[in-house]
């Protein structure tokens, strides 16, 4: 289907789409060609100071509307989203690689979603009253926390944003956000949905720039009273820094992952083939809660790799914009390199490459969906994020064992349960230090449920109710 659009490409701050101070520009680039998109500005510290400034400024306008007002400007923005759909996903097709079909019924879709969820709780956000005695009383307010920043990468990146944006302006902030240097174009384009909603100018600024530099100086700021950050936990560890150093604003982190995927021998194997294949092929592995180590069972354990063999082999890797592509290329040169050498590293540590392992064509940054069997703990594929299309199966014999085995990573943000039997599926879902169990399930995200890891994957949540009190000062 032809869809056709424009973006802007300037920094959007206090309502108006502007260059950056230092006048410098960056290429976005189409991972299926490798060939540049666009230039956009780029925002450096001096831009993060305007954008801040034009945040402060709007809280007073923002602030002084009723709740009910700003919950339907949040509703108005959702319709739009949904209007502007077909539109949304084919930039985001474009812009990330992932196939356009995907970013309509799930990016674009969840994005709306979030942000109208958020709409509907924009007047529901209250306090308390404590009795102390017949004479004393106290009462409690959710308050605003002011000018929060926020910093996203590129995997999801509208669905980020909406998981940005929509709590924090639900809490009455006003928002200085960031997009990842490498998928800055959908955002923009939202923006101009923003402005058509309404919203008042400076609420939400949405800036293009790098990490180092707009990043670091929204971690820093003075006047940002909290940072919300997705990414890799090692700049999740440089954010915490940050922000020690300069006013100890309040810092949320939604990090890396290593997730298990737990086959048992009791499993419907159709469906835990099935979950095990979206589990890590979904959005071409890019996922922070990606399926990516995959425990089977002894008994089932044959018969679960042939077929997981055939679905991985089945997937049609291609053009994003073709119907029947389910999975798309890698997000850039940097990460295919990345994905290919940790495929390389798990043939030479000695785990059997089954099926993939390989690019697909020549050009641009496609991956073959790869699956690797014998592998141990040990193995850096099965340690480490790879944040790409690669299957680690590791099998296992009992369930306390699995339990061990599966907790035995400093990551702890999502893994997967698949058994026919209740006591198994309960006992399992709570020994896995993960901050989401799917149970028979995978990758099932919607904005009601909270999200968010244990250990090393982050601190504090969003989505749901939960995602509120990471906005305010209670
Ligand atoms: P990244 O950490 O490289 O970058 C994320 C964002 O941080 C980008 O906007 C980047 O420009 C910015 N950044 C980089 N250096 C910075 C610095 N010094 N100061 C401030 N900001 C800085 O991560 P990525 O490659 O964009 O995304 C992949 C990672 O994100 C994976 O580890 C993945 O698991 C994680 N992720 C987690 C979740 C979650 O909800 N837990 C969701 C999506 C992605």
């Amino acid at each position: 289907m032809a869809v056709t659009y424009s973006v802007p490409t300037g920094l959007f701050i206090d309502g108006q789409f502007i260059p950056g101070v230092a006048g410098k520009t960056f290429a976005t680039v189409n991972p299926v060609t490798g060939e540049t998109i666009t230039q956009v500005h780029e925002a450096l510290k001096e831009d993060v100071d305007i954008a801040v400034n034009a945040a402060k400024k709007a809280l007073k306008v923002w602030t002084a509307m009723l709740p009910a007002q700003r919950g339907a400007l949040l509703l108005r923005l959702a319709d739009l989203i949904e209007a502007n759909a077909d539109e949304l996903a084919a930039i985001e097709s474009l812009d990330n690689g992932k196939p356009f079909l995907v970013a309509r019924a799930l990016d674009v879709a969840v994005t709306a979603g979030t942000m109208r969820y958020y709409g509907g709780w924009a007047d529901k956000i209250h306090g308390k009253v404590i009795d102390y005695s017949p004479a004393l009383h106290s009462f409690t307010r959710h308050e605003s926390l002011g000018v929060v920043g926020q910093i996203i990468p590129w995997n999801f990146p509208l669905l980020m944003l909406s998981w940005k944006l929509g709590p924090a302006l639900a809490c009455g902030n006003t928002v200085v956000l960031k997009t990842s240097e490498k998928t800055p174009l959908s955002a923009l384009r939202l923006c101009e949905l923003i402005n058509e909603a309404g919203f008042p100018p400076g609420v939400v600024n949405v800036i293009s720039g790098f990490g180092p530099t707009a990043g670091d100086a929204i971690a820093r700021h003075m006047d940002i009273r909290k940072v919300a950050f997705t990414g890799s936990s090692a700049v999740g560890r440089l954010i915490l820094k940050a922000a020690a150093d300069s006013n100890l604003k309040k810092v949320t982190l939604e990090l890396g992952g290593k997730s298990a995927n737990i086959v048992c021998d009791d499993a419907d194997l159709d469906q835990a083939v099935e979950a095990a294949s979206t589990g890590i092929f979904f959005n071409q592995g890019q996922v922070c809660c990606a399926g990516s180590r995959v425990f089977v069972q002894d008994g089932i354990y044959d018969a679960f790799v042939e077929k997981f063999k055939a679905k991985s082999a089945s997937l049609k890797v291609g053009d994003p914009t073709h119907p029947e592509t389910s999975v798309g290329p890698v997000v850039d040169k940097l990460q295919f390199d990345r994905v290919l050498s940790y495929i390389n590293k798990g043939k030479s540590e000695g785990a059997k490459c089954l099926s993939g392992g390989a690019q697909v064509g020549s050009k641009g940054y496609f991956i073959q969906p790869t699956l690797f069997i014998d592998v141990s703990d040990s193995m850096t594929i099965a340690q480490e994020e790879i944040f790409g299309p690669v299957a680690c199966v590791i099998r296992f014999k009992t369930i306390d064992e699995v339990i061990e085995r599966a907790n035995a990573n400093p990551y702890g943000l999502a893994a997967g349960v698949h058994t026919t039997n209740i006591k198994t599926a309960v006992k399992l879902s709570n020994a896995l230090h993960a901050g989401t169990v799917w149970v028979n399930c995978y990758n099932i995200l919607v904005p009601s449920i909270p999200f968010g890891g244990f250990k090393e994957s982050g601190i504090g949540r969003e989505l749901g109710k939960y995602a509120l009190k990471e906005y305010t000062g209670t």
